[in-house]
């Protein structure tokens, strides 16, 4: 099996490598937004045919690097681009962070390629155009989030239309059990605490305001093709149910696992085989108990706003994802508050007029940008 890693240096990327290795999987193209000093050792080790980096000037350094190699080294979008659509690549592993990686999805389906989608913003914003290309084209969609790759697990083996719900857990996040007036004044550093999971930034964060949940809700419902109403969220601190399903007799299926990320992966790139992985055994013995609760919508607006987004349809999934994409890189950037997350998704949303259901690219891409200016994004 040949794949191209879209992302590669961030957290997803270096362990889809990790899989990678140990499967002797070929790769045929990384791309990443600048880290060129983690690409160029990530290029001397897999020997990649091309490697795409989005930042032109470390493109142009990174080319000077690998010159004595064979490495095509491609700046800007063409870079990405390229590697999604590599000819010799069966599957294109997404893991670009935000909805940047909707573009290379959709040029990884028409070049035929399958998918293995850790991008949830995609889906988010752009779902109902990509999920009617990946059937017109045929091609695989292998979700990576571990949630979604827990409900597909499940799934195996069961009848079509045997569902009855899906259960979605959630870790809760950094500030589980806060209340608005404790989460007044945490600082980034509060927030990239996450109990379980080791993530990159844009994703802790979201954990930490549930709008990661709130975002898998949309992803679920485009994956699996499922309502609002069909999709409980569950708080389970522990983070070893990775997501359950309700059959129509009221069975319930659950996978399990240690909050390792190279267990979606590698099944994404192996299905529908079970190979030996890097992941560790689970040792429910010694985690003893596992803990339930249900999700706080009025603390952690974000959660119940994305859900409303998904009820109204069209165009609000994508402008609460770009309202929440520019907020979460203020306040990494320490610009507002922690709070004012939520704040500046619900205002977007509540000015966002535009009912239309039957959406084109164009109408998401122009939606997504306009939402961004609105927020002093350029
Ligand atoms: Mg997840």
């Amino acid at each position: 099996m040949n794949i191209s890693v879209l992302g590669s240096t961030g957290s997803i990327g270096v362990q889809t490598l990790d899989v990678a290795r140990m499967h002797n999987i070929k790769v045929c193209a990384l791309t990443a937004y600048r880290s060129i000093g983690s690409l160029e050792k990530q290029a001397r080790e897999f020997m990649p045919d091309i490697v795409g980096v989005l930042d032109e000037k470390s493109a142009e350094q990174l080319k000077i690097s690998l010159s004595d190699t064979n490495i095509k080294v491609i700046g800007g979008k063409e870079g990405i681009l390229a590697a999604a659509q590599h000819e010799k690549a069966d599957t294109i592993v997404n893991a670009v962070v935000g909805v940047a990686g909707l573009l290379p999805t959709l040029a990884a389906i028409k070049a035929k390629k399958n998918l293995a989608l850790a991008n949830k913003e995609t889906l988010v914003s752009g779902g109902s155009i990509v999920m009617n290309e990946v059937k017109k084209t045929g091609i695989k969609l292998y979700p990576v989030d571990s949630e979604h790759s827990a409900i597909f697990q499940c799934l195996q083996g069961c009848p079509e239309n045997s569902l009855k719900k899906i259960i979605l857990t959630a870790s809760g996040g950094s500030f589980f059990g806060k209340t608005r007036d404790e989460l007044k004044n945490v600082t980034v550093e509060n927030a990239l605490k996450h109990p379980n999971w080791s993530m990159g930034k844009k994703i802790t964060i979201d954990s930490a305001t549930m709008m990661n949940k709130g975002l898998e809700v949309i992803e679920a419902s485009w994956l699996f093709g499922v309502s609002d109403d069909e999709i409980d969220v569950l708080i389970h601190r522990e983070s070893i149910i990775h997501s359950m399903i309700q059959l129509k007799d009221n069975a319930v299926i659950a996978q399990l696992g240690t909050a390792d990320m190279r267990i979606p992966i590698q099944y994404a790139l192996t299905y529908p085989e079970r190979l030996p992985s890097p992941a560790g055994e689970l040792d429910l013995a010694k985690i003893a108990q596992l803990h339930f609760a249900k999700p706080d919508y009025e603390t952690f607006k974000c959660l119940a706003l994305c859900r409303q987004a998904l009820r109204k349809g069209g165009l609000y999934p994508t402008v609460a994802n770009a309202a929440n994409e520019v907020a979460v890189q203020m306040f990494l950037e320490e610009k507002i508050g922690f709070l004012d997350i939520g704040e500046i998704v619900e205002k977007a949303l509540a000015d966002f007029t535009d009912n239309r259901q039957d959406i084109t690219l164009e109408d998401i891409l122009q939606a997504d940008r306009e939402t961004r200016i609105k927020l002093g994004d350029d």
